[in-house]
């Protein structure tokens, strides 16, 4: 049977010039790059070359990347380690009512702490309004995060205006850029953030290594302690091969970023097209036009959502309902609540996410299956 991935918002095929290059980090330059011999000074240079070109290609300074374990953890490290380090300027946050749980579930902790937090809503394309963010800033307000673009809906932020806002207020902004480091073009010396996350498993890197980008001026509490991995910043054995693979998949994403966007945007508005056309009731959540190069999200009023997951899946389709991290919950996303999309069609959303691997024939194959399974609802 043929397998149809469409799941790529959730994690993505590592590249095999990626495993090329992690590979010796794997076997022969095992060292540890705390050590002075050279074998650990080997593994040392294979990380600052990473964040050097990572820096580069970011066009910020290699000394504002900061490894991390994960996505997760650059997330929560921004938001406990800003809200901490600058709390004596006040205990007020302001996120967006959209952002993934590694964000919304670290306010919740700070709020456990103390702290007060702004969810901002969005509009019904889940869009943060910059009127509703400026509205909504504080004098003792410290932090603004919000995600540059969503992972369940695919919707674009107006990220350098929303920055721009909270720093005529005089307040640090960090965004949640995992889903658009490496499918968006992202300019830093450009846009105007103090502190974005990212993660090389979402654009065809390894798991378990990410990255926070912190400005240079920037003040902030380590948020694992212990040896002086990271500028005294993030201790811990850095993991030399998962660096090492960052810096290669992001360098790959990025070369020709305008073709593979085009690529994967023709395939993306046709299965949009294709799918509406089989039932005018579905919807498409999220943005018409501001969206993921590769995202698209429907709801299907005639059959909910897991049940046609399953159907999918014995088909041999990858797609999720809502987020990866929640598909075993019932309950509906609060993305798509957020966007005033109602309890029942928000648990009929499927998301379909491409990427630059996506074939034709992938997206035939799910067409030809997706005709088959709603056809059956209606008769
Ligand atoms: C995947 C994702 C994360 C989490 O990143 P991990 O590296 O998987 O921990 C955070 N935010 C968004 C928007 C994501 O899509």
């Amino acid at each position: 049977m043929q397998q149809v991935y469409l799941d790529n918002a959730a994690t993505t095929r590592l590249k095999q010039e990626v495993l090329e290059a992690m590979l010796p980090y794997l076997q022969e330059s095992y060292g540890n790059a705390s050590s002075l011999y050279q074998l650990g000074q080997q593994s040392k240079r294979a990380i600052e070359n990473a964040r050097e070109s990572i820096a580069r290609l970011l066009q910020v300074q290699p000394k504002e990347i900061y490894f991390t374990a994960s996505g997760t953890e650059a997330d929560n490290w921004a938001l406990k380690g800003l809200a901490m380090a600058h709390q004596h300027r006040g205990k007020h946050l302001i996120i967006s009512s959209i952002e993934h749980h590694a964000i919304l579930h670290s306010a919740h902790f700070l709020e456990r702490q103390g702290f007060e937090v702004t969810y901002l809503p969005v509009d019904e394309f889940g869009v943060v309004q910059p009127a509703v963010l400026t509205a909504a800033m504080r004098p003792d307000t410290i932090l603004v995060s919000i995600m540059w673009a969503n992972n369940e809906i695919g919707t674009i932020q107006p990220i350098a205006e929303l920055a721009r806002i909270a720093h005529d207020h005089g307040v640090f902004f960090h965004t949640d850029a995992v889903q658009a480091v490496g499918s968006l073009e992202i300019d830093l010396s450009v846009v105007n953030v103090d502190a974005l996350s990212f993660s090389a498993h979402k654009f065809h890197g390894p798991k378990g290594v990410g990255a926070l980008f912190l400005r240079n001026s920037v003040k902030i509490e380590p948020f694992l302690h212990g040896g002086s991995q990271e500028r005294d910043l993030r201790a811990g054995t850095e993991n030399v091969v998962g660096i090492v693979g960052m810096a290669k998949a992001l360098e790959l994403a990025l070369a020709d970023l305008p073709k593979k966007t085009a690529y994967t945007q023709t395939l993306r508005d046709q299965l949009i097209t294709e799918i509406r056309a089989i039932d005018s009731k579905i919807k498409l959540n999220g943005h018409p036009t501001q969206r993921l190069p590769g995202n698209t999200n429907f709801s299907f009023p005639s059959m909910a959502g897991d049940v046609l997951l399953m159907s999918l899946d014995m088909q041999g389709i990858a797609a999720s309902s809502g987020s990866a991290c929640s598909a075993l919950s019932v309950e509906p996303s609060h993305v798509l609540l957020a966007c005033g999309i109602s309890k029942e069609l928000a648990k009929s959303a499927l998301r379909f996410s491409l990427s630059d691997d996506t074939t034709q024939a992938d997206i035939d194959r799910l067409l030809v299956v997706m005709r088959q399974l709603l056809q059956k609802v209606s008769q």
